[in-house]
């Protein structure tokens, strides 16, 4: 006797093969067989003809690491179709902390203070893990750890080059993180406080790494001007330790520099073809979202938010920053440059009176004030002592969907639950990834689609038993009408679900079920042991 038997499939089995009609049993929680007809009987049996039945999607890059220690509920991603997701990403991981430093390392990785209003009852990795366990995930997650969150714990957000002792706190730290199981380390080279870290120090850091059997995924130092000697920093990395790199969410951002696209692709297949494990993530959408501090010149991040606030306030200080946003400074993407304050949209703030300016742009909202939209982004700043989330428009369709098709690229949303009007990609990555490249733009096939959400993600992970419906996996599954399925977030409204879902299994068990959550909580931490 089956759990449970999904009839007359359309199997999407997740390795890019072609699509078979197919019955799928689970028991245990794992696949248990998979055949044209299977005779035998199931607790429940599910309906699929004219569904399509693929593995559980891995959202590879998001920022929902405090999401599963204050509202596990996690429908944000079932209703996705996502059954895993890698959190740590950019940097910035939420372990480990040091003691006396904990609340700065908190609050550099929710992108500003006021977002974590609960205790901090942990410091290392594995209590972060075990915090998260029994909090009882629907889905799910795993972890890589951040090199700013690192860097915070050993010292601060100091702008110079580590020293040796900090070094081999920040090595110790990392290799003890890897050890409770997280599956390796980000960095985020674009923000504070990653930005004043040399590449050898990143170096150092990713030998631990390549040891432990890990990956390293960077957030690159530069996604503009600088893209294609970021890219070439990241692969140098990746030569001079021997781990494998993984580029997150590949992008040529602001329009001078779309036509860097092909060349940033062709850097790729040439390290590839050296025999570097290059592979990158994307999402599918060609506006970016991050912390508004992202426009303000390095030297003024200097401290963290507290000593941004307070440089801010200083006129002198305050007019050099602004300077700094205009003119930019050598090898510094300036996010200003990217976008234009037009398409540079207020997405969350924490303080009830600046609500009304979420979902306008920074022009926009500074007219409406009678204000210079530099002075006025500034105070804004202050206001929220520095806790705003932006969206940009700085990349195109075109570039994007070109990204996606690479065969070593994968789908990570780089969503970061923050409340306010998110970018929609929090809630619509997956299926709009099937709706408007499978669907409309054509630039997929379906099972090139699923491939780059599944069983490609957990061969980066280093996952052995996820990404593919075959007999003896984790049954982790998404089931749905591949004629309907998309995302309905928009900027307008992004706090939207996605349509065309009938049915979500984590572990064997149903946690979506004709379209409705089940109440289901079968997630668990996978540990890099795992594998
Ligand atoms: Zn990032």
């Amino acid at each position: 006797m089956y759990d449970l038997i999904f009839r007359q499939a359309t199997v999407v089995d997740g390795t890019g093969a072609p699509a078979v009609a197919a019955d799928v049993a689970v028991a245990e929680g794992r696949f248990a067989a998979v055949a044209p007809r299977l005779d035998g009987e199931a607790q429940r049996v599910v309906g699929a003809q004219g569904l399509a039945l693929a593995p559980g999607f891995i959202d590879l890059h998001c920022h929902f690491d405090a999401y599963h220690l204050e509202q596990p509920a996690g429908e944000i991603k079932i209703r996705q179709g996502v059954t895993l997701e890698v959190v740590g990403n950019c940097g910035a991981s939420l372990a480990p902390l040091a003691p006396e430093r904990a609340r700065m390392g908190v609050d550099y990785c929710l992108g500003g203070p006021g977002r974590f209003r609960r205790e901090i009852d942990w410091q290392t990795y594995g209590q972060y893990v075990t915090k998260v366990e029994t909090g009882r995930p629907v889905l799910n997650v795993a972890g890589l750890v951040g090199h700013g969150s690192l860097r915070v714990a050993a010292m601060g957000f100091a702008d110079r080059p580590t020293t040796a002792a900090e070094l081999d706190t920040m090595i110790g730290l990392l290799d003890e993180a890897l050890a409770a199981g997280a599956a390796g380390l980000s960095t985020g080279l674009y923000y504070a406080p990653g930005l004043f870290a040399t590449t050898d120090e990143v170096i150092a850091l990713a030998k631990v790494v390549a040891r432990r059997g890990g990956y390293y995924a960077s957030h690159i130092r530069n996604e503009a001007e600088g893209l294609l000697e970021a890219l070439d920093e990241a692969l140098a990395i990746g030569r001079a330790s021997g781990v494998p790199v993984h580029i997150s969410h590949l992008k040529a951002a602001g329009t001078r520099n779309w036509g860097k696209a092909e060349a940033a692709v062709a850097k790729i297949e040439a390290a590839r073809r050296e025999g570097l494990d290059v592979t990158c993530d994307v999402y599918p959408y060609h506006f970016s979202s991050t912390s508004l501090q992202a426009v303000i010149p390095p030297w003024a991040l200097e401290g963290g938010s507290e000593a941004l606030v307070a440089r801010l306030v200083e006129p002198a200080k305050r007019a050099r920053a602004i300077e700094g946003i205009k003119d930019g400074l050598p090898g510094w993407e300036n996010i200003y440059h990217n976008a234009g304050w037009e398409k540079i949209i207020i997405s969350a703030v924490n303080s009830p009176a600046n609500q009304t300016v979420q979902g306008q742009s920074v022009a926009q909202a500074a007219a409406a004030a009678g204000a210079d939209p530099f002075e006025w982004a500034m105070d804004l700043l202050v206001a929220e002592r520095g806790a705003v989330s932006i969206i940009a428009g700085s990349m195109n369709e075109e570039n994007v969907a070109r990204f996606l098709a690479l065969p070593f690229a994968m789908i990570g949303s780089d969503g970061a639950p923050r409340g306010g009007k998110p970018h929609p990609r929090v809630y619509g990555t997956f299926p709009r990834v099937l709706r408007r490249f499978v669907r409309e733009l054509k630039s997929l096939t379906l099972e090139e689609a699923v491939r780059k959400m599944t069983s490609a993600s957990a061969v980066r992970l280093g996952l052995a038993d996820r990404g593919r419906i075959q007999v003896g996996r984790q049954a982790d599954a998404v089931l749905f009408d591949p004629a309907t399925v998309g995302d309905t977030a928009s900027f307008e409204d992004p706090c939207r679900y996605p349509i065309g879902l009938k049915a979500v299994a984590v572990a064997g068990r149903l946690v979506l079920d004709e379209g409705r959550m089940t109440g289901e909580r079968p997630g668990r931490f996978c540990r890099s042991g795992d594998r």
